[in-house]
């Protein structure tokens, strides 16, 4: 069999369901995120840029690559396997992780030159430990806990004290190279509520207290000092200390994403399989959820949960064919969906819809059915190919089913 060329200018392949993914909305997100901090603080702040599950969806490889290429200065990942990916792809870039790697896997932290988070005295001896003993010094970032309740140095007015004697202990462990500091938000996407605001002042000021009491009593300052995600980002933007750590807003997606003028940098894409019209009446899908009520015109789309439409999503949300807008009727299967374009004459099977982008955004799709973008995007499994874009040229086409 001959095998299948995946470059561009090969002839076009037969596709169900892609994903396009705009390099160039990206580089814009990520560009309004600066000018956004800059015209707060009066100057411009270190930007990392998390990529974590496979970058909310929008496949961590090729966006590594571009956030790279465009001088964004770290990435945020959630585990060690996220940083070796990238790192296979060839990405040379400061990578932080934000999670928990076992000092057992030492040599993979070193080798991959990565910052590993530290939350606790215990964790960062157990670390200097296995770095003594590969004989090279590890980079690490101190996580404070100042109300997020995940993980982190629990860092409130009455621990300032053994919070400051702790860390001294860990920035003085000689095989451990401390490259910052930070604490994370619990609710700064939560814009004009009044109770969320204030803790996150509340959350701001135990950080400076925490930075301050440590500073002091270690002598050691750190080189990076960061709190802020996209809702900190958006909203409180003159928190943003040394670094921000932009998620969502990478992505344009969210209302944060608004804030600051990104715009979406993903459209999914399906084509019409076929129509059909079915009487007044009759039900459609799994769980008869949806009753015609008229002589029913039925688009057929190859594109279900197992393809990232999540199910919760069935009868809340439109897609948007050539000729306007088409409510998703009926559970949504694993493999296809339905649309009742009973208004829409014109849709035809071969048509393309797109099923959220810039017309219909994953907000929306997310606004309607119960959950947040990055949840809808984080969900877009292997099946679906990912096509990205930079200069209006394809540059990249992922077939990931069809990877060895
Ligand atoms: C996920 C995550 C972020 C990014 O969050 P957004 O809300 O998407 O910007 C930043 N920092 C840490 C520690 C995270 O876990």
């Amino acid at each position: 069999m001959k095998a299948m060329s995946n470059e561009h200018g090969a002839a076009p392949r037969f596709r169900r369901t892609w994903a396009e993914i705009d390099l160039d909305a990206i580089t814009w997100n990520v560009e309004k995120s600066k000018e956004h901090i800059a015209k707060a603080n009066g100057h411009d702040v270190k930007m990392m840029c998390v990529v974590k599950s496979d970058a909310y969806g929008y496949g961590a490889r090729e966006v590594a690559k571009h956030l790279e290429s465009i001088g964004v200065d770290y990435l945020g990942v959630a585990c060690i396997d996220e940083a070796e990916e990238i790192r296979t792809a060839g990405v040379r870039m400061p990578i932080h992780i934000f999670g928990d790697t076992p000092a057992s896997e030492i040599g993979r932290l070193l080798d991959m030159d990565l910052d590993q988070t530290v939350h606790s005295l215990a964790y960062a001896r157990a670390l200097n430990d296995a770095a003594a003993a590969y004989g090279r010094k590890l980079r690490v970032q101190i996580e404070l806990d100042t109300g997020m309740g995940r993980m982190g140095f629990l860092c409130e007015e009455d621990t300032l004290e053994q919070l400051a004697e702790e860390i001294t202990e860990v920035v003085r462990l000689p095989w451990l190279e401390p490259a910052g500091i930070f604490a994370h938000f619990a609710v700064s996407d939560d814009p004009g509520i009044v109770e969320s605001e204030d803790y996150t002042r509340l959350q701001y000021a135990r950080f400076q207290k925490g930075i301050e009491a440590v500073e002091a009593a270690s002598g050691f300052t750190f080189p990076l000092h960061h709190c802020c995600n996209s809702g900190g980002i958006a909203f409180f933007p003159h928190m943003a200390m040394d670094m921000v750590r932009n998620g969502i807003i990478t992505y344009g997606m969210s209302p944060m994403a608004d804030a600051v003028g990104g715009i979406p940098a993903m459209t999914v894409k399906t084509t019409v399989s076929v129509v059909r019209t079915i009487p007044a009446g009759n039900t459609v899908s799994y769980g008869r959820t949806f009753t015609a009520e008229r002589e029913t015109r039925i688009a057929v789309l190859p594109i279900g949960y197992g393809d990232g439409l999540v199910r919760l999503m069935s009868n809340h949300v439109d897609v948007m064919t050539p000729y306007g807008r088409a409510p998703q009727i009926g559970r949504i299967c694993m493999d296809v969906c339905m649309i009742d374009v009973t208004d829409l004459p014109e849709v035809k099977a071969g048509d393309v819809v797109e099923v959220y982008g810039r017309n219909i955004t994953a907000q929306e799709d997310a606004n309607r059915s119960g959950t947040i973008a990055a949840e809808l995007t984080c969900c877009l499994p292997a099946r679906v190919p990912r096509l990205y874009y930079r200069g209006g040229e394809l540059v990249c086409d992922e077939q990931r089913l069809l990877q060895r």
